[in-house]
Protein backbone atom coordinates (compact mmCIF):
# COMPACT_ATOMS: atom_id res chain seq x y z
CA UNK A 1 0.00 0.00 0.00
CA UNK A 2 1.10 3.40 -0.77
CA UNK A 3 1.78 5.58 2.69
CA UNK A 4 2.99 8.79 1.79
CA UNK A 5 -0.32 11.13 1.03
CA UNK A 6 -1.21 12.15 -2.37
CA UNK A 7 -0.79 16.01 -2.41
CA UNK A 8 -3.46 18.20 -3.78
CA UNK A 9 -2.69 19.80 -6.86
CA UNK A 10 -1.88 23.67 -6.93
CA UNK A 11 -1.79 26.90 -9.12
CA UNK A 12 1.48 27.99 -9.42
CA UNK A 13 2.85 31.17 -7.06
CA UNK A 14 2.68 33.34 -10.16
CA UNK A 15 -0.41 31.95 -11.51
CA UNK A 16 -2.02 32.68 -7.75
CA UNK A 17 -1.05 36.44 -7.54
CA UNK A 18 -1.76 37.17 -10.82
CA UNK A 19 -5.80 36.47 -10.43
CA UNK A 20 -8.49 35.20 -7.81
CA UNK A 21 -8.69 32.32 -9.11
CA UNK A 22 -8.94 29.11 -7.63
CA UNK A 23 -5.37 27.93 -5.90
CA UNK A 24 -6.11 24.35 -4.95
CA UNK A 25 -6.89 22.62 -8.06
CA UNK A 26 -8.58 19.56 -7.57
CA UNK A 27 -7.95 15.82 -7.10
CA UNK A 28 -8.16 13.66 -10.35
CA UNK A 29 -10.13 10.50 -10.53
CA UNK A 30 -6.81 9.07 -10.62
CA UNK A 31 -5.56 10.88 -7.33
CA UNK A 32 -8.82 10.53 -5.52
CA UNK A 33 -8.61 6.53 -6.38
CA UNK A 34 -4.47 6.32 -5.02
CA UNK A 35 -5.87 8.75 -1.76
CA UNK A 36 -8.81 6.46 -1.06
CA UNK A 37 -6.24 3.34 -1.60
CA UNK A 38 -4.74 4.39 1.73
CA UNK A 39 -7.42 4.47 3.99
CA UNK A 40 -7.17 1.74 6.20
CA UNK A 41 -11.18 1.22 6.54
CA UNK A 42 -10.97 1.09 10.51
CA UNK A 43 -14.18 -0.58 12.19
CA UNK A 44 -14.18 1.77 15.06
CA UNK A 45 -13.27 4.85 12.25
CA UNK A 46 -11.88 7.41 15.14
CA UNK A 47 -12.21 9.99 12.39
CA UNK A 48 -15.73 10.29 12.48
CA UNK A 49 -15.76 11.74 15.95
CA UNK A 50 -13.49 14.17 14.76
CA UNK A 51 -16.50 15.27 12.30
CA UNK A 52 -18.96 18.06 13.91
CA UNK A 53 -21.41 16.16 11.40
CA UNK A 54 -20.73 12.47 11.91
CA UNK A 55 -19.99 11.99 8.15
CA UNK A 56 -19.87 8.66 7.35
CA UNK A 57 -15.82 8.80 6.55
CA UNK A 58 -15.03 4.90 5.54
CA UNK A 59 -18.16 4.64 3.97
CA UNK A 60 -17.93 7.54 1.46
CA UNK A 61 -13.99 6.77 1.30
CA UNK A 62 -14.71 2.97 0.28
CA UNK A 63 -17.21 4.06 -2.12
CA UNK A 64 -14.88 6.07 -4.42
CA UNK A 65 -12.84 3.05 -4.59
CA UNK A 66 -15.59 1.50 -5.77
CA UNK A 67 -15.76 4.03 -8.28
CA UNK A 68 -19.30 5.20 -7.06
CA UNK A 69 -18.71 8.55 -7.10
CA UNK A 70 -22.23 9.73 -6.89
CA UNK A 71 -23.27 7.02 -3.92
CA UNK A 72 -20.05 8.54 -2.28
CA UNK A 73 -21.26 12.28 -2.45
CA UNK A 74 -24.89 10.65 -1.25
CA UNK A 75 -23.64 9.17 1.60
CA UNK A 76 -21.83 12.50 2.74
CA UNK A 77 -25.31 14.68 1.94
CA UNK A 78 -26.79 11.87 4.31
CA UNK A 79 -25.15 14.36 7.29
CA UNK A 80 -23.40 17.27 4.81
CA UNK A 81 -25.51 19.42 2.85
CA UNK A 82 -22.68 21.03 1.25
CA UNK A 83 -19.76 18.46 0.40
CA UNK A 84 -18.22 20.61 -2.34
CA UNK A 85 -18.09 23.94 0.24
CA UNK A 86 -16.79 21.93 3.23
CA UNK A 87 -13.95 19.93 1.37
CA UNK A 88 -12.81 22.77 0.86
CA UNK A 89 -13.03 24.90 3.89
CA UNK A 90 -13.28 22.55 6.61
CA UNK A 91 -10.39 23.18 9.33
CA UNK A 92 -10.15 19.05 8.39
CA UNK A 93 -6.49 18.86 10.42
CA UNK A 94 -7.64 19.34 13.87
CA UNK A 95 -11.57 17.64 12.71
CA UNK A 96 -11.50 14.66 11.24
CA UNK A 97 -8.00 14.24 9.60
CA UNK A 98 -6.97 15.06 13.45
CA UNK A 99 -8.47 11.78 14.42
CA UNK A 100 -7.42 9.83 11.67
CA UNK A 101 -5.46 6.64 12.87
CA UNK A 102 -2.34 7.94 10.49
CA UNK A 103 -2.32 11.24 11.45
CA UNK A 104 0.22 10.01 14.29
CA UNK A 105 2.79 9.25 11.61
CA UNK A 106 2.05 12.67 10.25
CA UNK A 107 0.20 11.00 7.23
CA UNK A 108 -3.90 11.33 8.12
CA UNK A 109 -5.76 10.41 5.10
CA UNK A 110 -6.66 13.83 3.21
CA UNK A 111 -10.84 13.73 4.12
CA UNK A 112 -11.25 16.90 2.91
CA UNK A 113 -9.58 16.64 -0.53
CA UNK A 114 -11.68 13.56 -1.02
CA UNK A 115 -14.90 15.06 0.11
CA UNK A 116 -14.34 18.33 -2.35
CA UNK A 117 -13.74 15.58 -5.16
CA UNK A 118 -16.98 14.11 -4.77
CA UNK A 119 -18.99 17.48 -3.90
CA UNK A 120 -17.69 18.65 -7.28
CA UNK A 121 -18.52 15.51 -8.62
CA UNK A 122 -22.00 15.44 -8.12
CA UNK A 123 -22.56 18.69 -9.20
CA UNK A 124 -20.78 18.42 -12.40
CA UNK A 125 -22.89 15.15 -13.08
CA UNK A 126 -26.07 15.88 -10.87
CA UNK A 127 -27.67 12.57 -9.66
CA UNK A 128 -31.01 11.68 -11.22
CA UNK A 129 -33.83 13.67 -9.56
CA UNK A 130 -36.00 12.40 -6.57
CA UNK A 131 -39.85 13.52 -6.57
CA UNK A 132 -40.16 17.16 -4.41
CA UNK A 133 -42.13 15.27 -1.40
CA UNK A 134 -45.94 16.37 -0.73
CA UNK A 135 -46.51 20.00 1.08
CA UNK A 136 -46.80 19.98 4.53
CA UNK A 137 -49.07 23.11 4.19
CA UNK A 138 -46.56 24.69 6.40
CA UNK A 139 -44.53 27.90 5.38
CA UNK A 140 -40.78 28.24 7.47
CA UNK A 141 -39.24 31.76 7.11
CA UNK A 142 -35.37 31.44 7.32
CA UNK A 143 -33.58 34.66 8.55
CA UNK A 144 -29.68 34.75 7.18
CA UNK A 145 -28.50 32.96 3.98
CA UNK A 146 -25.17 31.44 5.30
CA UNK A 147 -24.37 27.81 5.78
CA UNK A 148 -26.62 27.40 8.58
CA UNK A 149 -29.77 28.76 7.01
CA UNK A 150 -28.94 27.00 3.77
CA UNK A 151 -28.64 23.99 5.75
CA UNK A 152 -32.07 24.42 7.46
CA UNK A 153 -33.64 25.55 4.64
CA UNK A 154 -32.66 22.34 2.36
CA UNK A 155 -33.83 20.29 5.20
CA UNK A 156 -37.20 22.12 5.66
CA UNK A 157 -37.66 21.80 2.07
CA UNK A 158 -37.05 18.07 1.98
CA UNK A 159 -39.63 17.67 4.84
CA UNK A 160 -42.33 19.51 2.77
CA UNK A 161 -42.33 22.91 4.32
CA UNK A 162 -42.87 25.65 1.74
CA UNK A 163 -39.33 27.81 2.48
CA UNK A 164 -38.79 31.38 2.37
CA UNK A 165 -34.53 32.30 3.00
CA UNK A 166 -34.85 35.88 3.52
CA UNK A 167 -30.83 37.50 2.96
CA UNK A 168 -30.25 41.42 3.96
CA UNK A 169 -27.16 41.59 1.10
CA UNK A 170 -27.83 41.50 -2.44
CA UNK A 171 -26.91 37.72 -2.73
CA UNK A 172 -26.96 34.50 -0.71
CA UNK A 173 -24.49 32.23 0.79
CA UNK A 174 -23.47 34.37 4.18
CA UNK A 175 -19.75 34.67 4.75
CA UNK A 176 -19.49 31.63 1.86
CA UNK A 177 -19.55 34.68 -0.39
CA UNK A 178 -18.66 37.79 1.22
CA UNK A 179 -15.82 36.76 3.33
CA UNK A 180 -14.15 33.74 1.58
CA UNK A 181 -12.64 34.65 -1.18
CA UNK A 182 -12.70 33.33 -4.57
CA UNK A 183 -9.18 31.80 -4.26
CA UNK A 184 -10.68 29.07 -1.70
CA UNK A 185 -14.06 29.28 -2.48
CA UNK A 186 -15.68 29.83 -6.16
CA UNK A 187 -18.82 31.82 -6.02
CA UNK A 188 -20.02 29.37 -8.60
CA UNK A 189 -19.60 26.50 -6.21
CA UNK A 190 -21.92 28.31 -3.58
CA UNK A 191 -24.29 28.78 -6.87
CA UNK A 192 -24.13 25.36 -7.57
CA UNK A 193 -25.66 24.29 -4.33
CA UNK A 194 -28.41 27.18 -4.62
CA UNK A 195 -29.54 25.63 -7.83
CA UNK A 196 -30.53 22.43 -6.03
CA UNK A 197 -32.18 24.44 -2.96
CA UNK A 198 -34.15 26.43 -5.64
CA UNK A 199 -35.25 22.97 -7.08
CA UNK A 200 -36.41 22.00 -3.80
CA UNK A 201 -38.44 24.51 -3.96
CA UNK A 202 -36.93 26.85 -1.86
CA UNK A 203 -37.54 31.16 -2.63
CA UNK A 204 -34.48 33.21 -2.34
CA UNK A 205 -35.48 37.18 -1.04
CA UNK A 206 -32.43 39.17 -1.34
CA UNK A 207 -32.60 42.89 -0.12
CA UNK A 208 -34.43 42.49 2.43
CA UNK A 209 -33.15 43.13 6.18
CA UNK A 210 -35.61 41.70 8.73
CA UNK A 211 -36.35 43.64 11.49
CA UNK A 212 -36.05 46.39 9.13
CA UNK A 213 -37.50 45.76 5.72
CA UNK A 214 -39.58 43.57 7.24
CA UNK A 215 -40.55 42.62 10.53
CA UNK A 216 -41.01 38.96 12.67
CA UNK A 217 -44.77 40.41 12.74
CA UNK A 218 -44.93 41.01 8.98
CA UNK A 219 -44.04 37.46 8.54
CA UNK A 220 -45.92 35.94 11.27
CA UNK A 221 -49.48 37.73 11.07
CA UNK A 222 -49.34 39.38 7.60
CA UNK A 223 -47.40 36.77 5.43
CA UNK A 224 -48.38 33.33 7.35
CA UNK A 225 -44.65 32.00 8.37
CA UNK A 226 -45.54 29.19 11.37
CA UNK A 227 -42.11 28.68 11.80
CA UNK A 228 -38.51 30.83 12.08
CA UNK A 229 -35.05 30.09 12.00
CA UNK A 230 -32.31 32.62 12.28
CA UNK A 231 -29.12 32.35 11.37
CA UNK A 232 -28.17 35.74 11.28
CA UNK A 233 -24.18 34.95 11.39
CA UNK A 234 -21.78 37.16 13.64
CA UNK A 235 -20.80 40.18 10.82
CA UNK A 236 -19.73 43.09 12.62
CA UNK A 237 -16.21 43.42 13.27
CA UNK A 238 -14.45 44.08 16.63
CA UNK A 239 -11.43 46.58 16.84
CA UNK A 240 -8.96 47.13 19.41
CA UNK A 241 -10.00 50.15 20.83
CA UNK A 242 -6.32 51.43 20.45
CA UNK A 243 -5.56 55.18 19.33
CA UNK A 244 -5.17 55.74 15.42
CA UNK A 245 -8.08 53.49 15.04
CA UNK A 246 -10.02 56.10 13.34
CA UNK A 247 -7.62 56.79 11.08
CA UNK A 248 -8.30 57.07 7.15
CA UNK A 249 -5.80 53.25 6.70
CA UNK A 250 -7.24 51.13 8.98
CA UNK A 251 -10.11 49.31 8.43
CA UNK A 252 -12.04 46.35 9.16
CA UNK A 253 -11.58 42.88 7.38
CA UNK A 254 -14.86 42.61 7.27
CA UNK A 255 -15.50 45.42 4.75
CA UNK A 256 -12.08 45.19 3.10
CA UNK A 257 -13.37 41.18 2.31
CA UNK A 258 -16.72 42.60 1.53
CA UNK A 259 -15.59 45.32 -1.14
CA UNK A 260 -13.49 42.49 -3.08
CA UNK A 261 -15.79 39.31 -2.79
CA UNK A 262 -19.46 40.13 -3.25
CA UNK A 263 -18.71 43.68 -4.48
CA UNK A 264 -15.73 42.40 -7.05
CA UNK A 265 -13.42 45.52 -6.54
CA UNK A 266 -11.10 43.14 -7.96
CA UNK A 267 -12.70 43.08 -11.46
CA UNK A 268 -12.70 45.85 -14.06
CA UNK A 269 -15.97 45.34 -15.42
CA UNK A 270 -17.22 46.09 -11.47
CA UNK A 271 -16.32 49.99 -10.17
CA UNK A 272 -16.30 49.07 -6.24
CA UNK A 273 -13.54 51.56 -4.45
CA UNK A 274 -11.25 49.52 -2.48
CA UNK A 275 -7.72 50.97 -1.05
CA UNK A 276 -5.26 49.36 -2.29
CA UNK A 277 -2.05 49.51 -0.03
CA UNK A 278 2.05 48.99 -0.75
CA UNK A 279 2.58 48.35 2.82
CA UNK A 280 0.05 46.34 4.05
CA UNK A 281 -0.22 45.11 7.50
CA UNK A 282 -2.90 42.85 8.50
CA UNK A 283 -3.79 42.13 12.52
CA UNK A 284 -4.42 39.00 13.31
CA UNK A 285 -3.88 35.22 13.46
CA UNK A 286 -7.14 33.58 12.40
CA UNK A 287 -8.67 32.80 8.54
CA UNK A 288 -9.67 36.03 8.19
CA UNK A 289 -6.15 37.66 8.66
CA UNK A 290 -4.81 34.84 6.14
CA UNK A 291 -7.81 35.91 3.63
CA UNK A 292 -7.08 39.82 4.17
CA UNK A 293 -3.33 39.47 3.79
CA UNK A 294 -3.54 36.75 0.73
CA UNK A 295 -5.89 39.63 -0.74
CA UNK A 296 -3.97 42.18 -0.42
CA UNK A 297 -1.25 40.73 -2.08
CA UNK A 298 -3.57 40.37 -5.35
CA UNK A 299 -4.46 43.81 -5.06
CA UNK A 300 -0.71 44.64 -5.50
CA UNK A 301 0.64 45.12 -2.35
CA UNK A 302 4.68 45.62 -2.52
CA UNK A 303 4.55 44.10 1.00
CA UNK A 304 2.40 42.28 3.44
CA UNK A 305 2.82 41.69 6.99
CA UNK A 306 0.42 39.64 9.10
CA UNK A 307 0.70 41.19 13.17
CA UNK A 308 0.14 38.21 15.99
CA UNK A 309 0.50 38.39 19.53
CA UNK A 310 1.19 35.07 19.66
CA UNK A 311 3.15 32.11 17.82
CA UNK A 312 2.40 30.34 14.86
CA UNK A 313 1.62 27.39 16.98
CA UNK A 314 -1.04 29.21 18.31
CA UNK A 315 -2.74 30.50 14.88
CA UNK A 316 -6.33 29.78 14.49
CA UNK A 317 -5.97 29.53 10.70
CA UNK A 318 -6.21 26.76 8.79
CA UNK A 319 -2.71 25.38 8.06
CA UNK A 320 -3.00 24.98 4.92
CA UNK A 321 -3.98 28.61 4.34
CA UNK A 322 -1.20 29.64 6.85
CA UNK A 323 0.81 27.75 4.28
CA UNK A 324 -0.30 29.35 1.45
CA UNK A 325 0.12 32.39 3.01
CA UNK A 326 3.51 32.81 3.67
CA UNK A 327 4.26 30.91 0.30
CA UNK A 328 2.71 33.70 -1.43
CA UNK A 329 4.89 36.17 0.52
CA UNK A 330 2.85 37.13 3.64
CA UNK A 331 5.58 38.11 5.90
CA UNK A 332 4.73 36.96 9.63
CA UNK A 333 5.62 39.38 12.51
CA UNK A 334 5.03 36.96 15.65
CA UNK A 335 5.09 38.12 18.97
CA UNK A 336 3.64 41.49 18.11
CA UNK A 337 0.63 43.66 19.05
CA UNK A 338 -0.19 47.13 17.91
CA UNK A 339 -0.26 49.33 20.21
CA UNK A 340 -1.17 52.72 18.41
CA UNK A 341 -1.68 54.12 15.00
CA UNK A 342 0.29 57.25 13.74
CA UNK A 343 -0.48 59.75 10.83
CA UNK A 344 1.58 61.93 8.59
CA UNK A 345 1.12 65.31 8.03
CA UNK A 346 -1.91 64.60 6.05
CA UNK A 347 -3.51 62.92 8.54
CA UNK A 348 -3.38 59.84 6.83
CA UNK A 349 -2.07 56.75 8.73
CA UNK A 350 1.60 55.87 8.51
CA UNK A 351 2.87 53.97 10.72
CA UNK A 352 1.75 51.30 13.61
CA UNK A 353 3.26 50.98 16.81
CA UNK A 354 3.76 47.78 18.10
CA UNK A 355 5.22 46.10 20.77
CA UNK A 356 6.77 42.73 21.05
CA UNK A 357 5.29 39.83 22.89
CA UNK A 358 6.15 36.53 25.13
CA UNK A 359 3.96 33.90 26.26
CA UNK A 360 2.68 33.31 29.57
CA UNK A 361 0.43 31.08 31.51
CA UNK A 362 -2.70 29.37 29.68
CA UNK A 363 -5.79 31.72 29.96
CA UNK A 364 -9.15 30.30 30.06
CA UNK A 365 -9.16 29.54 26.04
CA UNK A 366 -5.98 27.12 26.55
CA UNK A 367 -3.53 28.71 25.01
CA UNK A 368 -1.16 30.42 26.75
CA UNK A 369 -1.32 34.48 26.94
CA UNK A 370 0.79 37.17 24.88
CA UNK A 371 2.40 39.34 27.91
CA UNK A 372 3.87 42.56 26.37
CA UNK A 373 7.97 43.10 27.05
CA UNK A 374 8.18 46.44 28.49
CA UNK A 375 10.27 48.81 26.49
CA UNK A 376 10.12 46.62 23.23
CA UNK A 377 7.95 49.02 21.89
CA UNK A 378 8.82 49.72 17.67
CA UNK A 379 7.31 51.49 14.77
CA UNK A 380 6.56 49.68 11.36
CA UNK A 381 5.95 51.77 8.32
CA UNK A 382 2.32 50.71 6.95
CA UNK A 383 -0.25 53.16 4.32
CA UNK A 384 -2.86 50.31 5.27
CA UNK A 385 -4.00 48.03 8.26
CA UNK A 386 -6.68 45.72 8.04
CA UNK A 387 -7.91 44.92 11.81
CA UNK A 388 -8.95 40.79 11.60
CA UNK A 389 -9.12 40.51 15.27
CA UNK A 390 -12.89 38.88 15.21
CA UNK A 391 -16.27 39.81 15.09
CA UNK A 392 -19.57 39.48 17.07
CA UNK A 393 -22.91 39.61 16.82
CA UNK A 394 -24.33 42.55 14.85
CA UNK A 395 -26.54 44.64 17.55
CA UNK A 396 -29.03 45.26 15.08
CA UNK A 397 -29.87 41.01 15.71
CA UNK A 398 -31.87 43.18 18.94
CA UNK A 399 -33.98 45.04 15.95
CA UNK A 400 -35.45 41.22 14.66
CA UNK A 401 -36.97 40.53 17.52
CA UNK A 402 -37.20 42.50 20.58
CA UNK A 403 -38.26 40.15 23.14
CA UNK A 404 -35.69 37.36 22.31
CA UNK A 405 -33.31 36.31 24.92
CA UNK A 406 -29.26 37.20 23.91
CA UNK A 407 -26.67 36.80 26.34
CA UNK A 408 -24.24 39.76 27.29
CA UNK A 409 -22.24 39.26 23.90
CA UNK A 410 -25.98 39.25 22.05
CA UNK A 411 -25.65 35.71 21.27
CA UNK A 412 -29.46 34.53 20.95
CA UNK A 413 -29.92 31.73 23.53
CA UNK A 414 -31.45 28.42 22.91
CA UNK A 415 -32.40 25.35 24.18
CA UNK A 416 -29.05 23.19 23.27
CA UNK A 417 -30.82 19.84 21.88
CA UNK A 418 -33.65 21.90 20.03
CA UNK A 419 -32.01 25.30 18.91
CA UNK A 420 -35.22 27.01 20.00
CA UNK A 421 -35.52 30.57 21.51
CA UNK A 422 -37.58 31.97 24.45
CA UNK A 423 -39.93 33.16 21.34
CA UNK A 424 -42.49 30.36 20.59
CA UNK A 425 -41.82 28.90 17.10
CA UNK A 426 -38.84 30.93 16.36
CA UNK A 427 -35.19 29.24 16.63
CA UNK A 428 -31.66 29.99 15.77
CA UNK A 429 -28.15 28.65 15.75
CA UNK A 430 -24.64 29.13 13.63
CA UNK A 431 -22.77 32.13 14.49
CA UNK A 432 -25.30 34.16 15.73
CA UNK A 433 -25.74 31.79 19.07
CA UNK A 434 -22.17 30.73 19.40
CA UNK A 435 -20.06 33.42 17.80
CA UNK A 436 -17.46 32.71 15.31
CA UNK A 437 -16.99 29.66 14.60
CA UNK A 438 -16.65 27.36 11.69
CA UNK A 439 -19.09 26.24 8.23
CA UNK A 440 -19.87 23.16 9.40
CA UNK A 441 -21.02 23.51 12.89
CA UNK A 442 -23.44 26.41 11.52
CA UNK A 443 -24.38 24.13 8.65
CA UNK A 444 -24.91 21.01 11.66
CA UNK A 445 -26.72 23.83 13.60
CA UNK A 446 -29.38 24.30 10.58
CA UNK A 447 -30.09 20.62 10.23
CA UNK A 448 -30.99 20.60 14.00
CA UNK A 449 -33.18 23.26 13.86
CA UNK A 450 -34.94 21.62 10.65
CA UNK A 451 -35.68 18.46 12.79
CA UNK A 452 -36.88 20.58 15.60
CA UNK A 453 -39.01 22.66 13.54
CA UNK A 454 -40.49 19.73 11.86
CA UNK A 455 -41.23 18.61 15.34
CA UNK A 456 -42.49 21.67 16.41
CA UNK A 457 -45.05 22.19 13.31
CA UNK A 458 -46.20 18.60 13.44
CA UNK A 459 -47.28 18.68 17.24
CA UNK A 460 -48.44 22.36 17.39
P1 LIG B 1 -23.10 33.81 8.10
O1 LIG B 1 -22.31 33.02 7.14
O2 LIG B 1 -22.46 35.00 8.72
O3 LIG B 1 -24.45 34.26 7.39
C1 LIG B 1 -25.39 35.10 8.04
C2 LIG B 1 -26.21 35.79 6.98
O4 LIG B 1 -27.33 36.43 7.62
C3 LIG B 1 -25.46 36.89 6.24
O5 LIG B 1 -25.57 36.70 4.86
C4 LIG B 1 -26.17 38.18 6.69
O6 LIG B 1 -26.18 39.17 5.68
C5 LIG B 1 -27.57 37.67 6.98
N1 LIG B 1 -28.33 38.50 7.92
C6 LIG B 1 -27.90 38.97 9.12
N2 LIG B 1 -28.90 39.70 9.69
C7 LIG B 1 -29.96 39.68 8.82
C8 LIG B 1 -31.26 40.25 8.86
N3 LIG B 1 -31.67 40.98 9.89
N4 LIG B 1 -32.09 40.03 7.80
C9 LIG B 1 -31.68 39.27 6.74
N5 LIG B 1 -30.45 38.71 6.66
C10 LIG B 1 -29.61 38.91 7.70
N6 LIG B 1 -15.11 28.78 8.64
C11 LIG B 1 -14.60 27.59 8.25
O7 LIG B 1 -15.11 26.55 8.64
N7 LIG B 1 -13.53 27.54 7.39
C12 LIG B 1 -12.97 28.66 6.87
O8 LIG B 1 -12.02 28.56 6.10
C13 LIG B 1 -13.50 29.91 7.26
N8 LIG B 1 -12.99 31.06 6.75
C14 LIG B 1 -13.57 32.24 7.06
C15 LIG B 1 -13.10 33.39 6.43
C16 LIG B 1 -13.71 34.61 6.70
C17 LIG B 1 -13.20 35.83 6.00
C18 LIG B 1 -14.77 34.69 7.65
C19 LIG B 1 -15.41 36.01 7.97
C20 LIG B 1 -15.23 33.55 8.29
C21 LIG B 1 -14.65 32.32 7.98
N9 LIG B 1 -15.11 31.13 8.56
C22 LIG B 1 -14.59 29.93 8.17
C23 LIG B 1 -16.23 31.14 9.52
C24 LIG B 1 -17.54 30.72 8.85
O9 LIG B 1 -17.63 31.31 7.58
C25 LIG B 1 -18.74 31.06 9.73
O10 LIG B 1 -18.59 30.37 10.95
C26 LIG B 1 -20.05 30.65 9.06
O11 LIG B 1 -20.22 31.28 7.80
C27 LIG B 1 -21.24 31.01 9.96
O12 LIG B 1 -22.41 30.71 9.26
P2 LIG B 1 -23.81 31.40 9.62
O13 LIG B 1 -24.80 30.82 8.69
O14 LIG B 1 -24.06 31.30 11.08
O15 LIG B 1 -23.60 32.96 9.35
FE1 LIG C 1 -14.12 16.36 7.71
FE2 LIG C 1 -15.56 18.59 7.44
FE3 LIG C 1 -16.09 16.49 5.92
FE4 LIG C 1 -16.65 16.39 8.52
S1 LIG C 1 -17.60 17.74 6.99
S2 LIG C 1 -15.66 14.82 7.29
S3 LIG C 1 -14.95 17.62 9.37
S4 LIG C 1 -14.19 17.71 5.89
FE1 LIG D 1 -9.64 5.76 7.04
FE2 LIG D 1 -8.23 7.26 8.80
FE3 LIG D 1 -10.83 6.95 9.14
FE4 LIG D 1 -9.21 4.87 9.51
S1 LIG D 1 -9.29 6.73 10.73
S2 LIG D 1 -11.21 4.88 8.43
S3 LIG D 1 -7.64 5.28 7.94
S4 LIG D 1 -9.84 7.96 7.39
Amino acid sequence: MKLEPIPMPEASISERLAGFSEVNQGYSEELAQAEAERCLQCKNSPCVEGCPVDVDIPGFIKLIREGKYTQAGLKIKETNTFPAICGRVCPQERQCQERCVLAKRGKAINIGYLERFVGDYLISHPPEQTERPALSGYKVAVVGSGPAGLAAAGDLAKLGHQVTVFEALHRPGGVLVYGIPEFRLPNITVDNELKELRRLGVEIRTDVVVGRTLTITDLREEMGFAAIFLGLGAGAPIFLGIEGENLPGVMSANEFLTRVNLMRAFDEDYDTPVQRGRNVTVIGGGNVAMDSSRVALRLGAESVKLLYRRTRAEMPARVEEVRHAEEEGVIFELLVNPVRFLADDDGNLAAVECIRMELGEPDESGRRRPVPIPGSEFTMETDQTIMAVGARVNPSARLVLPDMEQDEKGHIIVDPETLATNVPGVFAGGDVVVGEETVIRALGDGRRAAAAIDNYLRSS
